[in-house]
C-alpha cells in the first residue's frame, strides 16, 4: 500500500467503534497499511475515503479478467518481484495456438487436447485454459465460430478491425482478449474494446512505444490491458518481462502496471525448447503464455511448475479435518489416521483407493504439516490424536476399536494407547506405497 498507517488513519471515521475487529481506528489503519486487514471491514467509512483508499491499495499491476465461467482466467494483480516476499496471486493462463490455415482435423485435435489434458493433483484440477485464434488466411470467422462453441477462454488475434468486430459479435458474452492494439490501429481497437467491454492486448515494438500506447488507451477509458512489448527472442522477451514488472512495482510506472503476455510459440519450432522457454516465463513474469501445441509430456510439467510457483509459500496446502470414507467402507472396515497436509492426504487416499479395500481415513488438522514435522512440532502426538479420534465420530461408524497410525508416528503408540483405552492401535508403514499391502492383509 502506498499510504502510511497515519495517512490512512486520517481518512477513517475515528469513532473507535470496533466493528472492523480492531479495537481502534488507529489499529485498523496500521493493519491496513501492513496489508493485514480489508477496507470493507469498516462499515462507516465515507464513500470518498473508500474511493481514495481503494485506489491507493490497488495492486501496482492491474488484475485483468478474460473469459467467463469455469474457464475464466485472471491475470496480473501481483505485488512482489519475488515469490518469497509474499506470494504470487494469479497464475498465468496457458493457451494453445490455432490458426485459420490449419486443417479442421488439426484444429479439432488441439481443442480435444485442451479438453483431455487435465490432471487431478492435491485436490486441484490442473489444466490449460485458453485458445489463441490467429488470423493467417481467410477463414478466421469460421475458426472463431468453432472455438466459440467450446467453454474455453479465447484470444482473438487479427490486426483487421473489421474482422475483429465480426469475431467479437460471434463471441459476445465470452469476454475474449482482443489481440492486439498497435500504433497503426490503436483508435479502432480501443473503440472495439470499449464497445464490447473486453480486455485489450497492446502490442508495441519496445517499451517506449508500449507506454505511449497504454497512455493513449488509458485516456480513452480503457482499463483492462495486457502487454506485449514485441520481442520474440528469449533474451529480449525475458528482459521486457522483468523491465515491466520492475517499472510497475519499484518505479510505480502506471502505464506499465498491467500483466504481460509471452509467446514461446513464436520463439522456436522445437517443442521441447518451447516448453523450457514457457517454464522460464511462468517463473518470470508472464500473465498469459501462448504455446504452439499441447502434449501431455510438455504441458504437465508446466502445470506443476505453475502450481508450485503460485502456491503461497507461507501457507501449506491443507485438507479439511474429518473422517473420509474411501471405497464405500462399512462398520467392519479398517480405520487409519493421518495429518491434513494435502500432499500426504492425497498420497494416502490414493493408495487406499488403489487397494480397493473399503477404509475409513481420519484426517487430523495439523495446520498443514506432514506427519513427521507435526510429530516433531507436538501437533501429531497422543495428546492431540487421542482427543481428535474421540471427537471425530469414527466410533459411531464402526463396530470395532482398531486404529492404524502412520509409521512415522510410531513413537506415540504407548501414550496413545493410554489416551484411547480399549482401542487396539497398530503402527502402519512409513511409506504410503505399502498401505495397500497392509489393508489387504488386515
Ligand atoms: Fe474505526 Fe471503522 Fe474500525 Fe469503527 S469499524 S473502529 S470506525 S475503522
Amino acid at each position: 500500500m502506498a499510504l502510511t498507517g497515519i495517512q490512512i488513519f486520517k481518512l477513517l471515521p475515528k469513532t473507535n467503534c470496533g466493528e472492523c475487529g480492531s479495537p481502534t481506528c488507529l489499529a485498523f489503519a496500521m493493519a491496513l497499511a501492513a496489508g493485514k486487514a480489508e477496507l470493507e471491514k469498516c462499515p462507516t467509512i465515507s464513500p470518498e475515503a473508500m474511493e481514495q483508499l481503494s485506489a491507493a491499495s490497488a495492486p501496482p499491476i492491474r488484475t485483468v479478467a478474460m473469459g467467463t465461467g469455469e474457464y475464466e482466467v485472471k491475470l496480473g494483480g501481483e505485488t512482489v518481484l519475488f515469490r518469497h516476499e509474499k506470494t504470487f496471486f494469479n497464475k498465468p493462463g496457458i493457451a494453445v495456438l490455432l490458426t485459420d490455415k490449419m486443417a479442421d482435423s488439426e484444429v479439432d485435435g488441439r481443442i480435444n487436447a485442451l479438453k483431455e489434458l487435465q490432471y487431478e493433483r492435491v485436490g486441484l484440477n490442473l489444466r490449460p485454459e485458453a485458445l489463441a485464434l490467429k488470423q493467417e488466411g481467410d477463414k478466421f470467422l469460421d475458426l472463431v465460430k468453432k472455438a466459440a462453441a467450446t467453454p474455453y477462454t479465447l484470444i482473438l488475434m487479427t490486426s483487421d478491425a473489421g474482422l475483429m468486430k465480426g469475431a467479437l459479435d460471434i463471441t459476445k458474452g465470452k469476454k475474449p482478449l482482443i489481440y492486439a492494439a498497435t500504433k497503426e490501429n490503436v483508435d479502432a481497437f480501443g473503440a472495439l474494446a470499449k464497445e464490447y467491454a473486453c480486455p485489450l492486448a497492446v502490442k508495441a515494438q519496445g517499451m517506449d512505444e508500449l507506454m505511449a500506447l497504454t497512455e493513449k488507451l488509458g485516456a480513452m477509458g480503457i482499463k483492462d490491458m495486457v502487454l506485449d512489448a514485441g520481442s520474440r527472442t528469449v533474451k529480449g522477451a525475458f528482459s521486457e518481462q522483468i523491465a515491466i514488472r520492475r517499472a510497475a512495482l519499484q518505479s510505480h510506472v502506471k502505464s506499465l502496471g498491467f500483466p504481460a503476455m509471452a509467446f514461446p510459440c513464436e520463439m522456436t519450432s522445437d517443442i521441447v525448447k518451447e516448453s523450457l522457454i514457457a517454464a522460464l516465463f511462468i517463473a518470470k513474469y508472464a500473465g498469459l503464455i501462448v504455446l504452439s501445441e499441447l502434449k501431455g509430456e510438455n504441458v504437465f510439467p508446466l502445470l506443476l511448475e505453475r502450481l508450485n510457483i503460485y502456491t503461497d509459500p507461507q501457507r501449506p496446502m491443507t485438507t479439511d479435518q474429518g473422517v473420509y470414507g474411501i471405497n464405500n467402507p462399512t462398520p467392519d472396515s479398517p480405520v487409519l489416521v493421518t495429518c491434513n497436509f494435502s500432499l500426504t492426504y492425497f498420497i494416502v487416499s490414493g493408495e487406499i483407493e488403489n487397494s480397493r479395500v473399503p477404509t475409513w481415513l481420519c484426517v487430523m488438522d495439523t495446520e498443514g504439516l506432514s506427519v513427521m514435522t507435526a510429530w516433531a512440532a507436538g501437533k501429531f502426538v497422543a495428546d492431540t490424536v487421542g482427543p481428535f479420534i474421540k471427537k471425530s465420530g469414527i466410533a459411531d461408524k464402526i463396530n470395532h476399536k482398531k486404529l492404524v497410525i502412520p509409521g512415522y508416528a510410531a513413537g506415540i503408540l504407548g501414550d496413545l494407547e493410554e489416551e484411547l483405552p480399549g482401542w487396539q492401535i497398530t503402527v502402519g508403514p512409513r511409506e504410503a506405497a505399502l498401505i495397500p499391502q497392509l489393508l489387504k492383509s488386515y
